[in-house]
């Protein structure tokens, strides 16, 4: 399958393009669809909006607000692909928000931005086929027909980002080093070890996210 690529203006030839990246996402992920090139649109954006390059030893950080077990989770690995912030190095954190927004960290520099999926074209995408006639029935990903699927993965690359991301302000964001992010002690609570940076304050004792979530139902 050959897919075309949008024309690229001379000011636009260093940028990142997320179609060169789709079949090395497609060879990753295993299916075609368009949560994937959608996390290719959102990690391009991201690094295109910081210029960086594809991260190689953890000097990116990126952090997914998706959960567990929601639609357009796909997208985690067209991120990971373009981004090469992934889950084996350890710098693609996931936020168990259950939303689709991607934050991309320069470390060295401490620039940061927020990209996410605009509502308005997550809830079109709601409405095609693919979604209506295939995803609610439960079909498996790679048994929606080619026709089906290819012209929402074609519209995904190439629509303006303007309708298709919101791109945030540029922030700063102080990410402590990666030995750093090693600590960790032990809720008062639950007795169990947990992630430093994961820690609550709840009733005045440092607590896990689980603890505190059922402290606060007592
Ligand atoms: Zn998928
Ligand atoms: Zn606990």
């Amino acid at each position: 399958m050959v897919w075309s690529t949008p024309p690229l203006g001379a000011e636009e030839t260093t940028m990142i393009n997320p179609s060169l990246f789709l079949d090395t996402a497609v060879a990753l992920h295993g299916h075609e669809c368009p949560g994937l090139a959608l996390g290719l649109r959102l990690g391009a954006a991201a690094m295109n909006t910081l210029g960086v390059a594809r991260d190689t030893d953890t000097e990116l950080l990126g952090m997914l607000e998706l959960g567990d077990d929601h639609c357009t989770h796909c997208l985690a690995d067209g991120v990971q692909v373009i981004t090469g912030c992934t889950l084996g190095k350890g710098n693609l954190l996931k936020l168990g928000h259950g939303k689709f927004g991607f934050t991309l960290v320069d470390r060295a520099t401490k620039r940061a931005v927020r990209v996410s999926p605009r509502a308005e074209m997550q809830e079109a995408m709601r409405k095609s086929p693919f979604f209506t006639e295939y995803r609610l029935k439960n079909v498996p990903f790679s048994e929606v027909p080619a026709q089906v699927v290819e012209p929402l993965i074609r519209n995904v690359l190439q629509s303006p980002e303007e309708k298709l991301l919101l791109v945030g302000d540029e922030q700063r964001l102080e990410i402590p080093k990666r030995a750093q992010s090693l600590a960790t002690f032990r809720c008062e609570v639950c007795g169990e070890g947990v992630a430093e940076r994961y820690g609550r304050l709840s009733g005045g004792r440092r607590v896990c996210i689980p603890c505190e979530a059922s402290l606060s139902h007592e």
